[in-house]
This record gives structure tokens, C-alpha cells and sequence, in this order.
């Protein structure tokens, strides 16, 4: 992993991240992991005239279908498709079950001709269901050779690498990093928490400096409040005057017209009114 990617991954395993800067350091991500795994696919060197004379050069096959696994493997999709326009795209689409920790596949798109190398798309990669789901659709009922399959992700715990490579080979994987292990919820750990979650803002809160960015006009005159009152919230054993504070503070902004933004946040407990 380069110092990069281990910086904009240092930023989204924070706990203190908010959906803003997860997003954008998670969109940063992305390219840096695709572009390793899709130097995986065959190549070819060509000579390219250039307005000055004639320079080395190399294609990647695009000959590849990508397959985003819904939730968070979509959001390597245009990072994916950025790098290579020209791939077809399939789409899966997998649902954790809460309780179980199983992957339950609840929706799948093909293209009609499938090019005979697929790079998916998974951003967490902890039992490994959803890819095992995925690679049973590809390899037995598709047809697809083992080798020519291709998956990228972010972070990976090795009970997932472990079930996932009897099947394909480990330099077919890309990861930013392998962490330790699984907890009894099957989280990666350290890992980053839930991506979808943090990435689409699902149960997941603006952080106060990110509400205060959206807030303008006269509302901005709240800012130092919820700013002060949230800081003191984080510290543990805060006291009910606080709490009643920055709801004050919250309550106001809502009633003024800063609504849409507290909604947006889908703000927890003190700021619901
Ligand atoms: N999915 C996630 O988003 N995070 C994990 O740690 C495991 C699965």
C-alpha cells in the first residue's frame, strides 16, 4: 500500500469521520486501489506516434466486465469506469442479514455479451459471502475460469481471503489492507465500520463540523454553540446541561429554517425534536 492510500485509509477508519470526509477520501481511494488491480488484466506493448516522434506504450485489455457488489461496491464504480470507459458493467446486488452475517443476493444484472474477465467490486471483505455468492453465479452457472476473475477492495479480514482464494487465486485480489480479524458481529477489526453506512450517511450523523458548513446566513450565528456543545458531547460523562444545550441550539436552527440540514444529517438523539 502506498503512503497515499494508507493516508486517505488512515482518514476513513477514524471514528471522528464524518460522511463528507469519508466520501472524498474514499473517492480519492478508489482510483489508487483500481488502477493496481486493473494492472493485473493482460497487456499489451504498443508504439505510440506522439506530435513529437514515436514513444513505448502498453494497453490494458479493457475486455473486462466490472460487477459492483450493491451496496458499497458501487461506489468504485466511476472510479472504475474512469480508468476503463470502454468495460461493460453487471450489477449485484447483496443484502447482509443483520443477525446472521450472511449475504442474501436480492438482485443481478448481466450484460447479454460478457467479455471472459470480470473485476469485482467490494469494498469490505469479511466472511467473504457476497463474493463467494458472487463467484458461484460466475463460475458455475456463467462459465467464467477462475483465473479470469479479478476482485478489489479496500479492506479485507483473512477469513474471507481464506474462503475466497480456494476458489481464485490470491494475485487476483487487490486490497488496500488485510486487517486482523473478525468480531463476534463479523465487523472487520480494526477495519473502518459499516462503508455503506459511512459512505451514503445511512444511520449516520453529519459531524458538527460539517453541519456548521452547510449552515449560512443567519443561522451561522449558531455555529460556536453547537460547535463548543458537541466537542463537550464526545468527551464521556457529559453533563444533562449540555445535552439540553445543544438541542436547544439544534432546535433552533431546525425552527428557523435550518430544517432541511438537520434532517439531511439524520442527526441522533439530542437534535431529533
Ligand atoms: N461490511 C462492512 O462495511 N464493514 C465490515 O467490517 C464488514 C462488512
Amino acid at each position: 500500500m502506498s503512503l497515499m492510500m494508507e493516508h486517505l485509509l488512515t482518514i476513513m477508519r477514524d471514528k471522528r469521520t464524518g460522511v463528507v470526509e469519508f466520501r472524498r477520501a474514499a473517492d480519492a481511494l478508489a482510483p489508487l486501489i483500481l488502477a493496481e488491480a486493473f494492472a493485473k488484466l493482460s497487456m499489451v506493448k504498443l508504439p505510440v506516434k506522439t506530435p513529437c516522434g514515436v514513444a513505448r506504450g502498453v494497453r490494458i485489455s479493457s475486455e473486462v466486465v466490472v460487477i459492483p457488489i450493491l451496496r458499497s461496491g458501487l461506489t468504485l464504480l466511476p472510479a472504475a469506469l474512469r480508468l476503463m470507459p470502454e468495460a461493460s458493467v453487471g450489477i449485484l446486488g447483496m443484502k447482509r442479514d443483520e443477525k446472521t452475517a450472511e449475504a442474501h443476493r436480492y438482485y443481478e444484472h448481466f450484460p447479454k455479451r460478457l467479455p471472459n474477465r470480470v473485476m469485482l467490486l467490494d469494498h469490505m471483505i469479511a466472511t467473504g459471502g457476497s463474493v463467494m455468492d458472487a463467484l458461484a453465479e460466475l463460475i458455475t452457472r456463467r462459465g467464467f475460469r477462475p483465473e479470469n476473475i479479478h476482485l478489489c477492495g479496500t479492506v479485507a479480514a483473512p477469513e474471507g481471503i481464506a474462503r475466497i482464494t480456494k476458489y481464485i487465486p490470491m494475485q487476483n485480489i487487490t486490497i488496500a489492507a488485510m486487517d486482523e480479524k473478525l468480531n463476534d458481529k463479523k465487523y472487520i477489526v480494526p477495519g473502518l465500520g459499516d462503508f455503506g453506512d459511512r459512505y451514503f450517511g445511512h444511520n449516520q450523523p453529519l459531524s458538527a463540523e460539517e453541519l456548521a458548513r452547510f449552515l449560512t446566513g443567519k443561522h451561522r450565528a449558531l455555529i460556536p454553540g453547537i460547535l463548543k456543545a458537541t466537542r463537550m458531547m464526545r468527551k464521556d460523562g457529559v453533563s444533562e446541561e449540555v445535552k439540553e444545550a445543544l438541542t436547544r441550539a439544534a432546535r433552533e436552527v431546525y425552527e428557523r429554517g435550518g430544517g432541511i440540514v438537520i434532517k439531511a444529517a439524520t442527526l441522533e438523539g439530542p437534535f431529533r425534536k
